[in-house]
């Protein structure tokens, strides 16, 4: 495999889009497994009370397993809740399991609140004995405490745009909502990624829409693209990454290529 140049310090993205289905899941779990086919150490965070990213990455979240709720909930260490994936040595998650749709709720009382995600992250990132390269957060699709959390714990965002008529619509209510979560409480965070995914070059729109985007971010958009593909769709359920599971498909070469970009671009400064 070819070895991708290896981040100085951890970096952290948040996997973000107030829409559901638009491919956040799918790219968390194959980008972090082409990452770890390139040499470097990942972390998936799934913070998405279906678990699937768990599912997709094959580690264990049946209900008695510790998970991200305990981390966020009582305080548990990463370490204690982390899982290697049986697809890359390189390659850990931190479980969700079904407890993870009362933390919503039980998050209101909690103190520092929005902040919890990131102690207990910070803390595993300095103090783990080999180092990570990269940590990303599978968000709901929804703007409450855990996605606060996961944009408070993140420096980088990642907003996967399905190329669809109305992928431009959702965005600026997203880009508002990261706006307050920089003034109020994390000032470091910054939209460096943008990924258009499902994408197929044969209708109009999809190319109509992939340009509108490019527009508007010329410097977050990545020129990779990713196109729909069923070899993409049926991965999880073999509880792989498409990268292990059909590793010369175009939806493997394309999420490879979409590592390798991020990989070269760096972290923001
Ligand atoms: P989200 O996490 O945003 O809800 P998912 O990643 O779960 O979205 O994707 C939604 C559905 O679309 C899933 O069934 C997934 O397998 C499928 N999917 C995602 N990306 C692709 C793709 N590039 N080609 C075909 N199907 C895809
Ligand atoms: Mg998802």
């Amino acid at each position: 495999a070819q070895q991708l140049p290896l981040p100085p310090a951890p970096r952290v993205f948040t996997v973000a889009n107030q829409k559901g289905g638009v491919g956040k899941t799918t790219t968390t779990v194959n980008l972090a497994a082409a990452l770890a086919r390139g040499g470097a150490r990942v972390l998936v965070i799934d913070l998405d009370p279906q678990g699937n990213a768990s599912t997709a990455l094959g580690v264990d979240h049946r209900s008695e397993t510790p998970s991200v709720y305990d981390v966020v909930i009582n305080d548990a260490p990463v370490a204690s809740v982390l899982q290697k994936s049986p697809e890359f040595d390189a390659l850990y998650c931190v479980p969700a399991t079904i407890h993870l749709a009362g933390a919503e709720i039980e998050l209101v009382s909690l103190v520092a609140r929005e902040q919890r995600l990131r102690t207990s992250l910070d803390r595993f990132l300095a103090e783990t004995s080999e180092p990570f390269h990269y940590v990303f957060i599978d968000c709901p699709p929804s703007l409450g405490l855990l996605t606060i959390n996961a944009f408070v714990a993140a420096r980088e965002v990642l907003i996967p745009i399905q190329c669809e008529y109305y992928a431009l619509e959702g965005l600026s209510q997203l880009l508002n909502n990261i706006k307050l979560i920089e003034r109020h409480l994390n000032p470091v965070l910054s939209v460096s990624t943008i990924l258009l995914t499902m994408y197929d070059g044969r209708t109009n729109l999809a190319n109509q829409v992939a340009e509108d985007v490019r527009n508007h971010f010329p410097k977050e958009v990545l020129k990779t693209v990713i196109p729909r593909s069923v070899r993409i769709s049926e991965a999880p359920s073999y509880g792989q990454s498409v990268i292990s599971y059909d590793p010369s498909s175009p939806g493997s070469l394309s999420y490879l290529e979409a590592a390798a970009e991020i990989s070269r671009r760096g972290a923001p400064a």
